[in-house]
């Protein structure tokens, strides 16, 4: 069975691409070609540009509730796709399964409810003195998104833009594109107006590339990697576009001497590894107490040790593949030049797809590359320290600044969160919310998304003095 889709979304029609070539999509558990679908053009973009610049003013002028209506039924629509959803991010990206259903399916349809339920009873407006505030839509939006969570990338912005009144063109990633047709096709059965969501799949160079410098796109919304945000900061600058960048990580996890080291590094690990490594807030550096140090070290070999690696599909896999060759490639390097000392990384992997073994470095030189640089894949560096106030350093010593852990009692956990230049920390486990503030300090981005400060990055804010 082909997965194959030949068509671009434009206008609310299935349209043909204005090029001739496709993108093969490759499934890195088993190195074959799933399917294709269209390379997306300059001309396309233009073309979506203009169906999303025509429905604006339509969408724009819908009241909010009614517009939360519709993604109401866009959530509808998809839920009923969940099954497919988890089994297409298998396919594509190579994720277990079981964490395709509960996050790769799960959290995109947990996000898309959020914003329907937010729209359907929108905030009174504020008045300050003699001002009225009032908020509007942006325009159009261009969202370019990454391969990792490659549904829950694409929802966490559409829904948004379209929850705030915006009208948006999408470009997937060109690694995994095929999930985002599933929105598509959801869109289409739940009634979106034309040209309210728009789909061009193409390489970040072409399409991305003119969506980000597009004259007619009033934002661009992205995620993916730090030197791509750059790229399209400088693309949008020259005409003084907004952007919403959320990029790489390099978190830490600080294990204090008081913490529960058990389940410290067993949630540390399993963090580090979810989707074989690739998550942009990965808690890739464990700093522990040097009263614990040893311990920890251990504890996290083990649990490394303990990771069955495979196919996606098999019910006891808990690490897949990595995206592509060469994301294994760039992790194989990471790999070799650590210079730290290797605790686990020796099981064996299947030897087609593209397999790491689940690695382990201890003893890791916090200004080394692998303690400062984004690996993408499941390596984990331990690091110790020696007090509060050292680890707070190791930990702030990074040009990223998105998630983190602290693990300890309650109050002295908490004070040290506070002091990380981080835009979110999980104490002792806290479980990630999806109607939380999700953005990084420094390097790791601009601006916030999920829930309402997501859709108040997709507005302008007009004071009307009376
Ligand atoms: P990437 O930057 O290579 O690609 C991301 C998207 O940008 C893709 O759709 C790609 O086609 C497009 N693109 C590439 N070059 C472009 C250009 N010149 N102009 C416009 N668009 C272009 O990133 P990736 O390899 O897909 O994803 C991995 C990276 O994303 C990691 O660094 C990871 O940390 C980061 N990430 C961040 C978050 C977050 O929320 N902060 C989430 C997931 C991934």
């Amino acid at each position: 069975m082909t997965l194959s889709r030949d068509r671009i979304y434009l206008g609310g029609a299935w349209t043909a691409s204005s090029g001739s070539e496709t993108i093969p999509v490759e499934n890195p558990a088993t190195e074959e070609i799933l399917g294709h679908v269209p390379a997306g053009t300059a001309e396309d973009v233009d073309r979506a540009v203009a169906a999303a610049r025509a429905a604006f003013p339509g969408w724009a002028d819908t009241p909010m509730a009614e517009r939360g209506a519709v993604l109401g039924k866009l959530h509808e629509a998809l839920a009923a796709r969940a099954g497919d959803i988890a089994r297409t991010v298998g396919l594509e990206l190579g994720t277990p399964l079981k964490v395709a259903k509960a996050v790769q399916a799960g959290l995109p349809l947990a996000v898309l409810r959020g914003y329907a339920d937010l729209a359907v009873q929108p905030v009174p407006e504020e008045t300050i003195g003699n001002s009225l505030i009032v908020h509007e839509p942006v325009g159009v939006v261009g969202a370019i998104t990454p391969w990792n969570y490659p549904l829950h990338q694409v929802v966490a912005k559409v829904s948004a833009a379209l929850a705030a009144g915006c009208t948006v063109v999408l470009k997937p990633s060109e690694l995994t594109p095929l999930v985002a047709y599933l929105l598509i096709d959801a869109a289409d059965e739940a009634g979106l107006p034309p040209g309210v969501l728009n789909l061009v799949p193409g390489t970040g160079p072409v399409v991305g590339a003119a969506i980000a410098g597009h004259p007619d796109v009033d934002m661009v919304s992205f995620t993916g990697s730090t030197a791509t945000g750059r790229a399209i900061t400088h693309a949008a600058a020259d005409r003084i576009a907004r952007v919403a960048l959320e990029l790489g990580g390099k978190s830490a996890n600080v294990i204090l001497d008081d913490a529960d080291l058990t389940k410290a590094v067993k949630v540390g690990v399993g963090n580090a590894f979810l989707n074989s490594g690739q998550t942009c807030t990965a808690w890739t550096r464990m700093l522990v107490h040097r009263s614990h140090y040893d311990t920890a070290v251990e504890l996290a070999a083990a649990a490394a040790s303990a990771y069955t690696t495979g196919d996606p599909f098999d019910e006891g896999t808990r690490l897949g593949p990595l995206v592509s060759a060469a994301q294994r490639e760039r992790v194989r390097g990471f790999i070799a030049r650590a210079g730290a000392r290797q605790v686990a990384g020796d099981a064996a992997v299947p030897d087609k797809g593209y397999f790491v073994a689940p690695t382990v470095f201890a003893d890791v030189d916090p200004a080394s590359e692998l303690a400062q640089e984004e690996v993408f894949g499941p390596v984990l560096s331990i690091i110790p320290f020696d007090d509060d106030d050292h680890a707070v350093e190791i930990a702030n010593n990074s040009k990223y600044g998105l998630a983190g852990g602290v693990w300890g009692s309650p109050d002295r956990a908490l004070a040290v969160a506070r002091r990380m230049r981080t835009g979110a920390v999980d104490v002792n486990g806290g479980s990630f919310n999806p109607v939380a503030p999700f953005g990084g300090y420094k390097q790791s981005g601009i601006g916030r998304e999920l829930g309402a400060y997501g859709l108040s990055e997709f507005q302008q804010t007009k004071a009307i003095q009376r």
